[in-house]
C-alpha cells in the first residue's frame, strides 16, 4: 500500500477564534471527540444536524489520508433519564438503553459512519469515580454531604473557551438555602443518591455523576489526557464544554484538546429547534417524509458554523436538487453502459471540480462551497451527455468516466450519491405518487398509448398524451434509454 501524505486542513478554533493549521498531536492520527446524545428521547434533526458535521469532518479527514480515532459518547445517566423513566414506569437503565438502539438506527438511516468508540456513562464508573477523587486530592472540588462540587474559583483559567468573565457569571446568583455548594458557579461532579434513582458507589457514598465529568473521563480513557478536535453545537460551549476544561486540564495540567468545533444552530421560525421550546421534528419523522441523502443534503448547503433555517420548503428544493444530481448520473450511467472508450486524451479538465471540492473543504469543511463545486461537475456532466462541444465519441466517454469517479471520491465524503441513481429516482418516485394519489396504472396506460402514437408518427396525439400527463402532475422524458417519467414538483 501506498503511503498517503495527509493534506494540510486549516479549521476554525472556537478557543482561539481563528482558523488554524490542522497539526494533530500524533502526526497523520486525529483524535476527535463528539459530546453524543442525552438518550431520553428521540433525536431532532437540529441534533442531526450537529452529527451529521461531525459525520463529513471524520470522513473527509479519512479521505484526506488522515487516521482518525473517532470518539461519540451516550449520555445515558442523566436527570432528564430519570424523569423520562419516571413518568413511563420503566428503569432509567432500561429507558436510556432503548433510546441507544433508536439512535442507533437514527444515526443509521442518516448513513452516519459509526464511531469507533460510543462509550456509556454507566459503563465507565470507575474511570469517572477516579478523576473526581483526582480533583478532590488536588484540591480543585470538594464533598458536601454526599455531593461532590467542582470549586471554579480555584481554577484560574475557568471559562477560557466561552471568554467570559466570573464576576459578570455570578451577578445575581446566590447559593440557595439547601444548595450544598459553596459557590453558586460552582458545578456537581458527583450526587448523593436520591431514593428510585440509579446510583454507584463512590468514596463519597452512593450517588451518579454530574453531567460533564463523563466526557473528562471517557475522552481520557479512549484519547489520552491532550487530544485533537473536540466537537459539539455552540450551546455545549457553555457551560458543558467550559467546565470538561475545567475538569480536565486541573485534574492533569494539560490541555484538554488542541480544537475546538462548534456548530451553528439549525433554527425553526427563528429558534433554536429544542426540546425544552418544543419546537422540534423528530429525526425519524423528517425521514418519513423526505430522503435520508436529501436531508444530508439540506445540512451540508450551508456551512457548519452558520445557522440554517429549516422549513418544508427548503427539504423540498433539496430535495429537488438530489433528483437533478441523480437524474444527471443515470443519463450518465446509461450513455456508459458495457462500453470501453480504451486509454486517451479527456476533453476539458473534469478533474478541476474535484480540487475545488477539496479546496472548499480543507478550508474550514467548506461544505457548501464544495457542494458549488459540484454543481460545476454535473453541469459538465450534462453539457457531455445532452450537446457534447466535441464529436469524438471515445474522448466524451472518457471523460464523462473522468467525471463519474470524481463523483465517487466525493461520495465517500458526503454520503451522497451512494444509492444506484435508479432505485433513487424510483424509490422518490413511489413516495411522491403516494403523496399526490397519482394512478399508476393509468400512467402506464398513457404512455403506451403515447409509444404506440409515436410509432404510428401520429405527433399531435403523442403531444395530446403528454399534455393529459402534464396535467395530472407527470412529467416524461425521453432518453437514449427509452422513455421515464417523473412527479413533476408541486405547484406553489
Ligand atoms: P443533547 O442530546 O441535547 O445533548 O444534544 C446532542 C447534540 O445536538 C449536542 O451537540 C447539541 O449541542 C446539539 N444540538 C441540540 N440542539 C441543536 C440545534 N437546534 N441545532 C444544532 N445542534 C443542536
Ligand atoms: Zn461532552
Amino acid at each position: 500500500m501506498t503511503k498517503v501524505t495527509p493534506a494540510p486542513i486549516r479549521l476554525f478554533n472556537t478557543m482561539s477564534m481563528q482558523k488554524e493549521l490542522l497539526e494533530p498531536a500524533v502526526p497523520g492520527c486525529v483524535g476527535v471527540y463528539v459530546c453524543g446524545p442525552t438518550v431520553y428521547s428521540y433525536i431532532h434533526i437540529g441534533n442531526a444536524r450537529t452529527f451529521t458535521s461531525f459525520d463529513v469532518v471524520v470522513r473527509y479527514l479519512r479521505y484526506r489520508g488522515y487516521t482518525v480515532r473517532y470518539v461519540r459518547n451516550f449520555t445515558d445517566v442523566d436527570d432528564k433519564i430519570i424523569k423520562a423513566a419516571h413518568e413511563t414506569g420503566e428503569a432509567p437503565v432500561a429507558l436510556a438503553s432503548r433510546y441507544v438502539e433508536y439512535f442507533r438506527e437514527d444515526a443509521k438511516a442518516l448513513h452516519m459512519v459509526e464511531p469507533d468508540v460510543a462509550p456509556k456513562v454507566s459503563e465507565h464508573l470507575p474511570e469517572i469515580v477516579r478523576i473526581i477523587q483526582t480533583l478532590v486530592d488536588k484540591g480543585f472540588a470538594y464533598e458536601s454531604q454526599g455531593d461532590v462540587y467542582f470549586s471554579v474559583r480555584a481554577d484560574k483559567d475557568y471559562a477560557k473557551l466561552s471568554k467570559r468573565n466570573l464576576d459578570d457569571l455570578s451577578v445575581g446568583e446566590r447559593v440557595q438555602p439547601g444548595d450544598q455548594k459553596r459557590e453558586p458557579l460552582d458545578f456537581a461532579l458527583w450526587k448523593a443518591a436520591k431514593p428510585g434513582e440509579p446510583s454507584w458507589e463512590s468514596p463519597w457514598g452512593l450517588g451518579r455523576p454530574g453531567w460533564h465529568i463523563e466526557c473528562s473521563a471517557m475522552s481520557e480513557k479512549y484519547l489520552g489526557e491532550t487530544f485533537d478536535i473536540h466537537g459539539g453545537a455552540l450551546d455545549l460551549i457553555f457551560p458543558h464544554h467550559e467546565n470538561e476544561i475545567a475538569q480536565s486540564e486541573s485534574a492533569h495540567g494539560k490541555d484538554l484538546a488542541k480544537y475546538w468545533m462548534h456548530c451553528g444552530f439549525l433554527d425553526l421560525e427563528g429558534a433554536k429547534m429544542s426540546k425544552s421550546l418544543g419546537n422540534v421534528v423528530r429525526l425519524r419523522d423528517a425521514l418519513e417524509k423526505v430522503d435520508a441523502e436529501a436531508l444530508r443534503f439540506f445540512f451540508l448547503s450551508t456551512h457548519y458554523r452558520h445557522p440554517l433555517s429549516f422549513s418544508d420548503k427548503a427539504l423540498a428544493d433539496a430535495e429537488a436538487r438530489m433528483e437533478y444530481f441523480y437524474e444527471t448520473l443515470r443519463k450518465v450511467d446509461e450513455r456508459l453502459a458495457g462500453k470501453d472508450f480504451g486509454a486517451g486524451p479527456v476533453h476539458g479538465e473534469p478533474h478541476r471540480f474535484l480540487g475545488e471540492f477539496e479546496c472548499a473543504m480543507d478550508d474550514d469543511f467548506n461544505s457548501a462551497g464544495a457542494l458549488g463545486a459540484l454543481s460545476g461537475l454535473f453541469g459538465m456532466m450534462n453539457e457531455l451527455t445532452d450537446k457534447p462541444p466535441v464529436k469524438d465519441k471515445p474522448l466524451v466517454g472518457r471523460t464523462l468516466l473522468a467525471l463519474r469517479d470524481d463523483v465517487r471520491k466525493v461520495s465517500g465524503v458526503l454520503g451522497l450519491f451512494e444509492d444506484d441513481a435508479g432505485a433513487w429516482l424510483l424509490r422518490r418516485r413511489e413516495r411522491a405518487v403516494r403523496e399526490r394519489g397519482i394512478d399508476v396504472a393509468e400512467v402506464e396506460r398513457l404512455l403506451s398509448e403515447r409509444t404506440a402514437a409515436r410509432a404510428a408518427k401520429d405527433f399531435a396525439a403523442a403531444d395530446r398524451v403528454r399534455a393529459t400527463l402534464k396535467e395530472k402532475g407527470v412529467e416524461i422524458m425521453d432518453t437514449a434509454g427509452g422513455t421515464s417519467w417523473k412527479v413533476a414538483p408541486a405547484q406553489g
